[in-house]
């Protein structure tokens, strides 16, 4: 089952999807690309997962140029979308660790701590 990313993720994913409206992009072998924008040009392979602009390889979160290619593939976007970015893994992360605890005010000390 695939599950939607983290907010901060999807904020980044949208921001990207943004970008890629202003790129132009020409399928250059099965899975590779080479997109064009007003300044640059750049080569995404979508079988690794990369971009030679490396924000996809260094952030792990797709970037323009990837959506993209992507999108001309008509791929779905969550294919290429790390599972440690779900909401599920998120939560299940976070789930039972951080417990509720009185105001810092309220802590005591212990006879032998000192402050
Ligand atoms: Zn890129």
């Amino acid at each position: 089952m695939k599950t939607r990313v983290t907010p901060y993720v999807d904020k980044i994913i949208n921001h990207e999807t943004e970008a890629s409206w202003r790129l132009q992009c020409w399928q250059a072998g099965e899975l590779e690309f080479q997109v064009l924008s007003a300044e640059y040009t750049d080569v995404v392979h979508l079988d690794r997962r990369s971009c030679i602009c490396h924000k996809w390889d260094l952030l792990a979160i797709l970037c323009s140029h990837g959506i993209y290619a992507i999108k001309l593939k008509r791929y779905d976007q969550c294919d290429f979308s790390e599972h440690w970015f779900s909401s599920d893994c998120y939560q299940a992360t976070y789930n039972d660790v951080i417990h509720a605890t009185r105001d810092r005010k309220q802590w005591g000390l212990r006879s032998d701590e000192r402050v």
